[in-house]
């Protein structure tokens, strides 16, 4: 019997090492992994430029406390909000810490503006963590099930629909919008290009933060940085986690403007967050990225994995819609899929199944024989869910 609680169902599958896009089980199988830890994993298992700063940091110093100076913090904090063009971070352990950061500052916002319960709008079919207030900001009634009382004043509209945020136009009890660029645990729902821009442009006249949850399209993967870099603009708050540590655990949440002034001593904490192993890494990860153009590689294969899929997936029977934004990728069946996560199992691929859609995150280092191996499998389990 195991003593893990069943809030998990594994397949039935054990690693034991992993290499760039590749994964190694317990009986010598080797699967490529096209999921990366659900978007962690990004510049690949085991990359050994971070395997030597992990090893370098553990032997050096690994943790002492937020109630000193942390160097590494310091110097990573600056490389993002370079990056971002954004003014202060706090450090968390994971998405769901960085978005609770994110909407105690917009509650924060909203007290100095005199509101007694300040509304955040969420949009429908967001994921924003499994905390009690993430889980309530999270659109999503099967993430929320059973864990009523949820915490109040999050009221979710639809996403990619402007005139459903502009309804609250003028409601002085709103002080935030939180969303996330591109929807990823929904599967992959990607708006209009210029839908964050309208909705900056509202949040600015009402004096509401635009908070950006990029845990999932942060650092990378959709082919910038950031994925609202695509609409050249600047949120108000972002909060970053899964691909910042590549696996280790680190969760950021950045503000810009009146948003970085909310937090003061005493009023937010973590003990591990931003500690010196999980912040040597994270700058680790930040020169990899520009000493090794992951992002150029992200584009090219982005640009063929959609050419390829299109080219062979047109017409097809099974196929509804292909989504694809850099390296997230979705491709939305009208059959069955219930079976498919077993059937690419058995194929040694890693993916991920959202109710009728297939969803990957490769890791952004994956090369054109990696591609062309997943692109194979894909088809084939496609072919197969079809007949
Ligand atoms: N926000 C988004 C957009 C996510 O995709 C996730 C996780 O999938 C989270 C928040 C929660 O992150 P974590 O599981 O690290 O708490």
């Amino acid at each position: 019997m195991s003593h893990l609680m069943s809030n998990y169902l594994p397949l039935d599958v054990t690693f034991t090492s992993g290499k760039g896009c590749w994964l190694t089980d317990n009986k010598d199988q080797q699967y490529l992994d096209c999921l990366s830890g659900v978007g962690v994993v990004n510049l690949g298992h085991c990359h050994p430029t971070i395997t030597k700063a992990i090893a370098e940091q553990a032997s050096t110093l690994l943790h002492t406390s937020n109630w000193y100076h942390i160097e590494n913090q310091e110097i990573l904090a600056e490389r993002l909000c370079s990056a971002a063009n954004m003014d202060k971070v706090f450090f968390g352990n994971s998405g769901a810490e960085a978005n609770e950061a994110a909407i105690k500052i917009a509650r924060l916002h909203g007290k100095s503006k005199g509101i007694e319960n300040p509304i955040i709008l969420t949009a429908k079919q967001s994921f924003h963590g499994r905390t009690m207030a993430t889980l309530s900001a999270t659109g999503n009634s099967k993430v929320q099930a059973g864990f009523a009382p949820l915490v109040s004043e999050f009221i979710h509209v639809d996403f990619n629909d402007i005139d459903a945020i502009k309804a609250f136009d003028e409601n002085i009890n709103v002080a935030a919008v939180m969303l996330e660029p591109i929807q990823g645990e929904s599967g992959v729902i990607i708006p209009a290009d210029d839908y964050l821009n309208v909705v900056q442009s509202i949040c600015n006249n009402n004096d509401w933060l635009l908070i950006l949850d990029e845990v999932q399209t942060g650092i990378g993967r959709t082919g910038k940085l950031f994925a609202h870099q695509y609409n050249n603009i600047t949120p108000d708050v972002m909060t970053l986690a899964k691909g910042l540590g590549n696996g280790v655990p680190i969760g950021a949440c950045l503000t810009k403007g009146v948003a970085s002034e909310l937090l003061v001593p005493g009023t937010h904490g973590s003990t591990f967050g931003g500690n010196p192993l999980v912040t040597k890494v994270a700058l680790c990860i930040l020169d990899v990225f520009d000493n090794d153009n992951i992002l150029e590689n992200v584009n090219s294969q982005s640009t063929y994995i959609h050419s390829q899929l299109s080219v062979a997936l047109k017409d097809h029977s099974a196929v509804k819609e292909i989504r694809i934004k850099g390296l997230m990728i979705a491709i939305e069946l009208n059959v069955d899929c219930s079976t498919l996560l077993q059937k690419a199992l058995d194929d040694q691929i890693l993916i991920n199944i959202i109710g009728n859609t297939i969803r990957m995150l490769p890791p952004l280092i994956i090369n054109k024989e990696e591609v062309d191996i997943m692109l194979e499998k894909i088809i084939k389990l496609i072919n197969n869910a079809s007949t």
